[in-house]
């Protein structure tokens, strides 16, 4: 009788191995099916929408080149290069400006108001979209005119801007500055937009006005598109990775 029940039991323990065995196969073989792996199925409704915003306009010019140009003019040209190419590829794009304004509130008066004004507005445009991707333009300027070259900055207040940043000053090395050794630079809340923005957001430094060769280049056509061009490439870099 002992010998019986201990085949009977070693019986049973064989059984419940290849249920186990059975169950498990299945379930390796359905959950795949059952529950899509996180990043199948990306539809293009998941992708973000992207913010630029071209710094300054209006009464604020910015920087001045060492010929005297603003920076509000190339950051505008530029922004509107890089929603034209986004566009074309199928982005939704959204811009804080398209022409010379301030976008502060009307009635208010004095340039310290307006451009606070216009900051918190160019925020409220920024932080509007529940999924989206922002980028500031902007030109650099120096008082030694030797430096030269794009350099990316972002605020640790979002979690995916250092990446963000990474793509897109990798964008310039790898398309239009080979000789680019800037790091992209984490700046704290010293920048209001960067560090109150709730998606990923940058600004983009796109060269230095205060450096002749660089300010004659940013201030042509071709180079801005060539500039646009290879923000749109960072930026794609970054959205194909995360969205
Ligand atoms: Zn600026």
């Amino acid at each position: 009788m002992k010998k019986i029940l201990s085949k009977l039991e070693a019986l049973s323990v064989a059984m419940i191995i290849t249920l186990v065995l059975i169950v498990s196969v299945v379930l390796s073989q359905h959950l795949p099916d059952d529950k899509p792996v996180e990043g199948d199925l990306v539809t293009d409704s998941s992708l973000p929408t992207i913010i630029i915003d071209p710094g300054h306009g209006g009464m604020d010019g910015g920087c001045v080149s060492v010929d005297g140009a603003p920076e509000k003019n190339i950051n505008l040209t530029i922004a509107l290069e890089l929603r034209d190419i986004l566009t074309s590829l199928g982005y939704d794009v959204v811009l804080t400006r398209d022409s010379d304004v301030s976008i502060h509130d009307k009635g208010i008066t004095g340039t310290a108001n307006q451009k606070k004004s216009d900051m918190e507005n160019r925020l409220e445009i920024i932080n509007s979209y529940e999924n989206a991707v922002a980028i500031s333009i902007h030109q650099n300027q120096f008082t030694d005119g030797l430096y030269s070259g794009a350099q990316m900055f972002y605020s640790d207040s979002n979690d995916m801007s250092a990446q963000l940043a990474s793509c897109v000053q990798n964008s310039f090395v790898k398309n239009l500055q080979p000789d680019n050794k800037r790091e992209t630079k984490e700046i704290g809340n010293d920048l209001y937009l960067l560090y109150y923005s709730e998606c990923p957001m940058i600004m983009a430094e796109c060269g230095f006005l205060s450096n002749p060769d660089e300010s004659a280049k940013l201030q042509s056509v071709d180079y801005q598109k060539q500039v646009a061009f290879t923000i749109a490439t960072g930026l794609i870099d970054f959205i194909s990775a995360n969205y």
